[in-house]
């Protein structure tokens, strides 16, 4: 790509968080308690419009964990939802409605990333093949193994969701190649495997800086600063444990390469105080 790359404005949101100890999501952390919240991105492209990276927390988490099995997934990461950080409730501050939103990039299918999904409708999805087919058709137990409630994804799923099963654009340095999302530049896919089948993280470039959505690739940017992986117990519920060392391997080295790109981890408070509350 010889041309400059496009340029987006990018929003970073808060739509809730849960409460977990800082020993699990980093190896020889304390025994605090911290809050992870679950941020997102609004993004506004010249020619797609607005979008969302990840949809986040939304007051549907409560009610689809009520029952068991799934209660036992609002026992291992209790919440701290507020109805008025559901994203669709902050849209009005940029005086959007749900039907604003045509395309949603999903990082992976874990509740705290697509809880928000019904409240967009009209929205085309983009998420990798291998996500979602570790997911589909899971149920019960099965699903709940997979950090995946089932009622969260729309019925109409498979008809809006664009799956891709390959990264065919020029690499990212240690990030590998990249799948350039509308062929600009502007937003770019890297697959941040280990965590959950098929995860991706997204390169956004805005006029003043440029961003990496880092999903959760880690939970923590001092993890990917200190090249800490989390506490082994996670492992339980992770995909694949050599391939979480080795995406926290590559995002350090990305981060050292390229120091002038704000890394936001899904989940870092640090990223959270940054980008949210400052
Ligand atoms: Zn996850
Ligand atoms: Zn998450």
């Amino acid at each position: 790509m010889h041309n400059p790359p496009a340029q987006v404005i990018c929003h970073i949101l808060d739509t809730g968080h849960c409460l977990a100890h800082e020993r699990m999501m980093l190896r020889g952390g304390s025994s605090r308690q911290i809050e992870c919240h679950a941020l997102v991105a609004l993004i506004q492209h010249p020619e797609h419009g607005w979008g969302l990276w990840d949809t986040g927390y939304a007051p549907r988490m409560l009610t689809e964990t009520a029952r068991w099995p799934f209660w036992l997934y609002r026992r291992a990461t209790p919440l701290r939802l507020r109805p008025e950080l559901a994203l669709v409730e902050q849209l009005p501050r940029w005086g959007l409605a749900a039907a604003d939103i045509s395309w949603i990039v999903l990082s992976h299918l874990h509740a705290d990333h697509v809880a928000g999904l019904r409240d967009f409708p009209q929205a085309r999805l983009i998420l990798t093949a291998a996500a979602y087919a570790d997911v589909r058709g899971r149920h019960g137990w099965r699903a709940l193994s997979r950090a995946f409630i089932p009622n969260l994804l729309p019925d109409d799923f498979e008809r809006r969701a664009t799956l891709i099963d390959e990264f065919p654009d020029p690499p990212l340095g240690p990030l590998g190649p990249t799948y350039d999302v509308f062929g600009d530049g502007a937003l770019q896919l890297v697959a941040l495997p280990g965590h959950a089948r098929g995860q991706v993280g997204m390169l956004v470039q805005t006029a003043e800086r440029t961003i990496l959505l880092a999903a959760d690739g880690a939970w923590l940017t001092r993890a990917i600063r200190e090249q800490r992986p989390p506490n082994p117990l996670t492992y339980l519920f992770t995909d694949d444990r050599h391939a979480v060392r080795e995406t926290l391997r590559r995002l350090h080295d990305f981060a050292r390469q390229r120091p002038e790109v704000a890394l936001i981890p899904t989940h870092c408070p640090e990223a959270y105080a940054r980008e949210v509350l400052a």
